[in-house]
Formats: C-alpha cells, structure tokens, sequence
C-alpha cells in the first residue's frame, strides 16, 4: 500500500493512510526559509527555489537514518491567497525531486487559533501518532522563531536557520 505522504496536521483531519507506527530518528523541516527561499507564499512550482543544498541535505539526512518531515504553516491557503490543490501540486512536485518522507502542513490563519499552527505543535503530535519519533534523536530546522518554539515545545532540538548554504548548516551538527 503506497503511503500518504502529503497530509494535514490539524485536530480533525483525516489521518495519513498506509503509515505503519515505526519511530523513527527524525529531521522536522520547515519549508519557506529553510528548503526554498521565502518569497512569501510560494504556491507555484515556477516560484519554488530551493535553497542552496536543500535537496542534497534531504538525499543526505536519508542516507544517515533520518526520517525527514516537513511541517509547514500555510495561512495562504486560509486567507485565500491560493488553493490547496495549489499547495498540494506543488507539496507533489517536491516528493518527486527530493526524497522527502512526509510533508505535513496546517491551512488555518492566525486568528483561527488552529492548535497544529506552529507554534503549536499539532503537526509534530501527527507525525509521532502516526509514524512514530525518537525524540532524542530527531530535530528540527526552522528559520522563525515559532518554528523553534514548537519543536522546544515538542521536544526535539531546535536548529535556527539564517540562510545561506542548508549542507554546511546541517554538517557543522550532524556527521552527515
Ligand atoms: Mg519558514
Ligand atoms: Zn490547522
């Protein structure tokens, strides 16, 4: 059964099918700022541009046992800045580039206080649900201060990235 890579974090969701409970070393990934470069609300594949070293890091973190999860906020989708098939082609498009194991995403805006915006940390309580995490083993990477929040909060480490070089970011922490 082929399994369901791209789902929603928030309370009420359908859950993701075909994922068997296996926790697992995990690398949390945010996506503008950290994978591509934060044009604010990239929803097209023509306006996606990976940040330098992201695919390689992603092929990398694999590589070394990481399971890598993106969770990413997109309050565009609520404010109707785009769609979520938009998001969606997009968030496909991704998977067949880089070999990313999950992406998890949150469609709600501010003001609807959904508990899976980070920095809540609904997204990365449905990657543990489903798939299973070992929290002292996994981190993420995030460029924003709720980014970071949200995996304190969860419990992993949390890597502020500034930009730049993803590869050099993640080889000065992890053997990789
Ligand atoms: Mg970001
Ligand atoms: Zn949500």
């Amino acid at each position: 059964m082929n399994r369901q890579r791209v789902f929603a974090g928030c309370p009420g969701s359908a859950l993701p099918t075909g994922w068997i409970h296996d926790p697992r070393p995990t690398a949390f990934l945010d996506r503008d700022g950290v994978l591509n470069i934060d044009h604010g609300y990239v929803s097209r594949r023509q306006d996606f541009e990976w940040v330098a070293g992201a695919e390689d890091s992603i092929r990398r973190l694999g590589a070394a046992g990481y399971r890598t999860v993106v969770v990413t906020n997109q309050s565009g989708i609520g404010r109707g800045l785009y769609t979520l098939q938009d998001f969606l082609s997009v968030s496909e498009w991704m998977l067949t580039v880089a070999p990313i194991d999950a992406i998890t995403y949150c469609p709600h805006k501010p003001d609807d206080e959904c508990p899976a915006r980070k920095p809540g940390t609904g997204m990365f309580d449905r990657v543990e649900l489903v798939m299973g995490v070992r929290r002292a083993e996994s981190f993420l990477v995030g460029d924003k201060l709720t980014d970071l929040q949200a995996a304190v909060q969860f419990g992993v480490q949390a890597w502020h990235f500034t930009g730049g070089d993803l590869g050099e970011f993640l080889r000065v922490r992890l053997a990789l």
